[in-house]
């Protein structure tokens, strides 16, 4: 039940961490007397935020509130102005939050940590949304890593705390909308599905997962056109799981041991971000900046294509449309997408990088930006630039038997198993209502490896 206001109690802060399991920042504060849990609405964030995103998050509120009885509180504003003003209005001394270690969240952090100071207040920072905090795992020379390999063996070696129990918490009882100091969360209209919102539907996909497909994962993962992953990135970026709380499920089994490895991916992206964050929009690898990229007019087009999933080439415009109607797209097509914007249309990563924000539902800066770099040959572990995907082979590789073209490009889905990767290669050429490839592949490719011949030479 909601606390009366009249005592004094502390603030919890939630940002990307909407659950109460496992959730040492809340426990810390819960163990000090009444909290009074509060979401900022933040403009500088909610506005760059697409409306898929926005609707998951209001949707995760709405969930978080149930489960607090309805002791949430939300206020919309800058959190330097909101927090401070919290604080007075509950006699609060302390803020409670996990840390943040994005560029926009670390700068935040400080800036709000200084105002709550003018008010003799404090903000505690305990824990992270990752399993091992950024900046804990360092190389033998005390600098942050740059490669995933080593990152992944100390990351293992370093380990994470068992997960804890939901907090029990005395919450303090919302301020009245009168009050002028709450205000409701945002109903927000999405044309696509969304993944049911709160830690019970988190749960529930991830104990069906760890108990039916966590085995085949390691083949399975690859494979578009089935089940294969968890789908839980949603939940994991805004914290609705923990990380830790996955990892402390999983055994040694090939599959186990792989989904354990993506896990690390997350957090070795959110270690490169945060001491390059610069690289959430610029080349990681210095020397990689300024390569020959398209602009004007062909180039807007070839990207409205891409962007609407008529580029021709199946396996591209298929992940497409699956980003569009669901705001989520399977990783090895996201890798096989972004490599034809980059690689076949020689269109800059980074416009990419921020259709794929607008549209995700788990877009996360720091895995967004580095999955980007990594296909485009600029980021950390970077596939070389010279090895550039085919999409037709692709296709016909992770999903030979097509279940996956069919689901999104109804146009095509007759075409038997033989040219449905290809469709004009078929005697009467691309069935009517399916567009020709809008470039050649290999025309591309040369073209590509060519700049990159060239850029090098540049950079000599
Ligand atoms: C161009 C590009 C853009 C991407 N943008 C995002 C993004 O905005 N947000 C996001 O969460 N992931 C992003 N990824 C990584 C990956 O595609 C998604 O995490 C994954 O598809 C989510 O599906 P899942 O939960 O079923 O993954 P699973 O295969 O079940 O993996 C479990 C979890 O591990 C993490 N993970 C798996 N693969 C990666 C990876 N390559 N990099 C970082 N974390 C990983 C995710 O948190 C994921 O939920 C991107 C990858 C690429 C190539």
């Amino acid at each position: 039940m909601p606390h009366r206001r009249d005592q004094r109690c502390s603030l919890f802060w939630f940002r990307r961490d909407l659950r109460l399991a496992d959730n040492p920042a809340l426990v810390a504060a819960a163990a000090e007397g009444p909290v009074a849990g509060v979401f900022v609405l933040d403009p500088s964030l909610w506005g760059p935020a697409g409306d898929n995103r926005r609707a998951f998050l209001a949707a995760s509120l709405r969930s978080l509130d149930a489960s607090m009885g309805g002791g949430l509180i939300v206020v919309s504003g800058d959190p330097t102005v909101e927090l401070p003003r919290l604080v007075e209005s509950f006699g609060a001394a302390v803020v409670h939050a996990p840390e943040d270690f994005g560029p926009y969240g670390r700068r935040r952090d400080d800036a709000v940590a200084k105002a709550l100071a003018d008010v003799g207040a404090q903000l505690r920072r305990v824990d992270s949304p990752y399993a091992v905090k950024p900046g804990s795992v360092l190389t033998g020379g005390g600098t942050s890593y740059k490669v995933f390999t080593p990152f992944f063996r100390s990351w293992t070696k370093h380990g994470w705390a068992e997960p804890l129990p939901a907090a029990e918490v005395d919450w303090v009882e919302p301020p009245t909308a009168s009050s002028g100091v709450a205000a409701a969360i945002p109903e927000v209209q999405v044309t696509i599905p969304l993944p049911d919102a709160g830690e019970d539907a988190a749960w529930e996909l991830a104990e069906a997962f760890l108990r039916e497909r966590v085995g085949a994962y390691d083949d399975a993962r690859d494979r578009p056109g089935i089940p294969g992953t968890s789908q839980l990135s949603p939940y994991l970026k805004w914290g609705t799981l923990h990380p830790r709380q996955l990892l402390d499920r999983l055994g040694s089994s090939p599959g186990e041991e792989t989904f354990r490895s993506e896990l690390c991916w997350r957090e070795f992206y959110a270690e490169v971000l945060s001491v390059r964050p610069d690289s959430a929009r610029q080349a990681y690898v210095d020397k990689m900046a300024g390569m020959e990229i398209d602009e004007g007019p062909v180039a807007d087009e070839r990207f409205a294509a891409w962007v609407d999933g008529r580029t021709g080439y199946p396996m591209v415009d298929a992940g497409m449309r699956q980003l569009a109607g669901e705001g989520w797209m399977h990783n090895r097509v996201r890798m096989i997408v972004a490599s034809f914007l980059v690689k076949d249309l020689h269109i800059d990563w980074t416009r990419g990088a921020r259709l794929f924000m607008d549209r995700l539902v788990d877009g996360d800066l720091a895995s967004n930006s580095h999955g980007w770099q990594w296909v485009a040959g600029t980021g950390t572990d970077a596939s070389p630039y010279f090895r550039i995907f085919n999409p037709v082979g692709q296709s016909k590789k992770f999903d030979p038997d097509g279940v996956y073209l069919r689901r999104w490009i109804p146009e095509i889905a007759h075409l038997p198993d033989r040219s449905i990767h290809a469709p004009w290669t078929e005697k009467t050429g691309a069935p009517a209502g399916y567009p020709p490839p809008i470039v050649d592949h290999d025309e591309e490719r040369r073209e590509s490896l060519d700049r990159y011949e060239q850029h090098k030479q540049d950079w000599a």
